[in-house]
């Protein structure tokens, strides 16, 4: 990350709701154990049984991750005209698009904006939100299913 980053003023968004950063294309969504804990609990499951419902193991060379699942049409697992787990969604939802890799230069954002009609539109987000938002995710470690 640059000394002034290109956010320093802070940018525009606000999420459309479109859905699409939810589905039709494959990805993953990432579970950190607090992320594991919050959708267990708010759905009435036992951690081991959301992981065998809901998730898949992700082996991506340099680690082993667990990912929520997708259904066969590539919308996640719990999209259903809109998410089903809003309450309790994962921090890579929550923090979306306030990522490391998006906000680590103008040409990320602006090629990511192209996907999320939420992005340059909106209420100004602050220097401050926008860096809480990429300290929350530098500071919860993702789960390694092999550890
Ligand atoms: S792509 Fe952007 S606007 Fe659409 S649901 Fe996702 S965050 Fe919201
Ligand atoms: S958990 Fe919810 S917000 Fe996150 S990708 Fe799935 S449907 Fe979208």
């Amino acid at each position: 990350m640059k000394d002034t980053p290109f956010w320093a003023e802070g940018v525009r968004f606000e999420c459309t709701s479109c859905g699409h950063c939810c589905r039709h294309e494959p990805g993953y969504v990432f579970l950190s154990q607090n992320d594991l804990t919050r959708l267990a609990q708010g759905m009435g499951m036992k951690e081991k049984d959301f992981i065998s419902k809901h998730c898949r193991r992700v082996d991506l060379g340099v680690a082993v991750r667990l990912s929520l699942l997708e259904k066969s049409n590539n919308d996640c697992i719990f999209w259903d005209e809109g998410c089903t787990v809003y309450e309790h969604r994962p921090l890579q939802c929550r923090t979306y698009p306030f990522w490391p890799a998006i906000m680590d230069s103008q040409e990320a954002w602006d090629e990511e904006s192209k996907e999320c009609p939420g992005m340059n539109h909106g209420a100004l987000r602050s220097k401050k939100e926008i860096h809480d938002a990429l300290s929350a995710r530098e500071g919860d470690v993702l789960l390694s299913p092999d550890r």
